[in-house]
């Protein structure tokens, strides 16, 4: 096997909804392009989305990055907490406010599922924000547990939550 063979293609979502949720989500995706180990594609735009579930807290801005690593999906994840924790995450629970969430949304078309890690994300297909921006970048991309593309998800998708692309002028790049 060479060196390229081993490099998995993942996407990762990126949430933020409190300090300044635009800079958090650049940060943390100039922090991927920086790391090593991680080798970001593509992203998609930004977006300002209404909270789900825990509603009574600010909006998010969410964003999908696809990235090309060499790690193996719970050292990844490692990775993507290690980064939350240097942008000064408090872990307060699922679905609260936070400074950054990293998620990992899709690992190749590897399925995982145990005590820390599951690939690809359980709640990934049901929900608006992450949908949008990963049709963006990646419409054709099949979900490998239900065999169904991004842009069939998001089609078949309930969730009726606002999610609304930021202006380039917004992001200020
Ligand atoms: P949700 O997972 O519903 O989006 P959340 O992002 O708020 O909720 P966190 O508090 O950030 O949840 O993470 C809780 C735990 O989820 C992490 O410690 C991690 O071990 C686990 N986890 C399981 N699968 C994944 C995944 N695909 N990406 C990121 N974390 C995951
Ligand atoms: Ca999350
Ligand atoms: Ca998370």
């Amino acid at each position: 096997m060479n060196v390229s063979s081993r490099k998995v293609v993942c996407f990762i979502g990126v949430g933020s909804n409190t300090g300044d949720p635009v800079q958090n989500c650049l940060e943390a995706l100039d922090r991927l392009s920086a790391g090593e180990t991680t080798e970001v594609l593509r992203r998609s735009s930004l977006y300002r989305t209404e909270p789900v579930g825990i509603i009574d807290q600010p909006w998010f801005i969410n964003a999908v990055v696809e990235v090309r690593t060499t790690l193996e999906a719970h050292a990844l994840l490692g990775v993507l907490q290690g980064i939350e924790e240097r942008m000064g995450r408090v872990r307060a629970g699922k679905g609260g406010p936070r400074v950054i969430d990293l998620d990992i949304l899709l690992y190749g078309e590897r399925v995982i599922r145990d005590e820390t890690l599951c690939v690809p994300h359980p709640e990934m297909h049901r929900r608006r924000f992450v949908l949008v921006p990963l049709m963006e970048i990646a419409p054709y991309v099949i979900h490998p547990v239900y065999g169904i593309s991004i842009r069939g998800l998001l089609e078949r998708l309930s969730d009726i939550s606002t999610v609304i692309p930021l202006g380039a002028a917004a992001t200020g790049r």
